[in-house]
């Protein structure tokens, strides 16, 4: 029964909201996620959180968004971390990247998916900016504890913080999929503390497999329970009407990677395969930079995040 009446309310609050915009009160772009999620809120629109898989990428995504005029939130996973060299060096490139491409929208240098303190302490002290904590596969009271200690560690260094509860599929399958449970989701946000929440409702990490399953009637509940932002992991691959339902049903960022990482990866197959002699790996990286600017324009557009600074 979501359906029509939300595809109404999500078409009647873009019209409402359309030219209501974000105002910088500083010229520090690197912010935390608090403030962003809180005009979004109001607003009813969702804040993109885009992966970045290569520094090109980090480039890729700032200069879209830019164009957009739609913060942005830099996902960075620690793996991806290790793959650039180092919590300080991400920080470093993020900044001078900003600096120096003349970026004009507030950014959020996040983590995303860390599963130890310790990968949060590093990232915080390097100078990110929002981190996610996710001990989604420990039990219940140990997921509480380890969260309630990173939020205790970013609180002191204005640090934004998510966390997550139940079991995402990270292959499209829902053969061990673990819903979050709405009473333990509000047991969870208020012994931790966390400024966002990840709940599973049924979205998946990468390509679904078959029909997705979202439950948005649990998606809604959890909103008016937990009170705080919601955050919709695996948004790829999800149609238009129904990421536009998940954010007026309360989700306020939105985790693309899926959707670019296809796009990349096909426009790059088929540079490689057309230009056989090919051997400059700046041309075979940039190759794909149309494509990512392609599917972030989209998706800036759906989930009604551009022209809001
Ligand atoms: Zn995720």
């Amino acid at each position: 029964m979501y359906t029509l009446e939300c595809k109404f309310w999500c078409f009647s609050l873009t019209i409402i909201i359309k030219y209501t915009k974000i105002k910088l009160e500083d010229d520090n772009m690197l912010v935390n996620s608090n403030r962003l999620f809180d005009t979004a809120l109001k607003e009813g629109y969702a804040v993109p959180a885009y992966n970045v898989n290569s520094l090109e990428w980090a480039r890729f995504i700032l200069e879209a968004c830019n164009e957009d005029k739609s913060p942005t939130i830099l996902a960075i996973t620690p793996s991806s971390v290790s793959y650039f060299g180092g919590y300080k060096i991400v920080v470093s490139v993020i900044k001078m990247m900003i600096e120096e491409l003349g970026i004009k929208i507030p950014v959020v240098l996040h983590l995303d998916h860390a599963k130890d303190f310790m990968s949060c302490k590093k990232a915080i002290d390097a100078g990110f900016t929002s981190v996610m904590i996710d001990a989604s596969e420990m039990s219940f009271e140990d997921n509480v504890e380890l969260t309630r200690q990173v939020v205790n560690y970013a609180k002191k260094h204005d640090v934004s913080v998510e966390a997550e509860l139940g079991s995402l599929s990270s292959d499209g399958n829902y053969s061990s999929y673990v819903y979050s449970d709405l009473e333990q989701s509000y047991d969870f946000v208020s012994r931790t503390g966390v400024d966002s929440f990840a709940p599973a409702i049924g979205n998946v990490h990468g390509f679904y497999k078959g029909d997705e399953k979202i439950d948005f009637e649990l998606l809604g509940a959890i909103c008016k329970m937990v009170k705080i932002p919601l955050v919709l992991h695996g948004a790829s691959g999800l149609d238009d009407n129904k990421l536009k339902t998940a954010i007026f049903c309360g989700v306020t960022k939105v985790n693309i990677n899926t959707d670019l990482m296809y796009a990349w990866s096909c426009k790059v197959r088929r540079f490689l395969e057309e230009n056989k002699n090919a051997y400059d790996p700046r041309k075979i990286i940039l190759s794909g930079e149309k494509e990512i600017k392609k599917v972030i324009h989209a998706k800036n557009m759906i989930i009604g995040s551009k022209n809001r600074i």
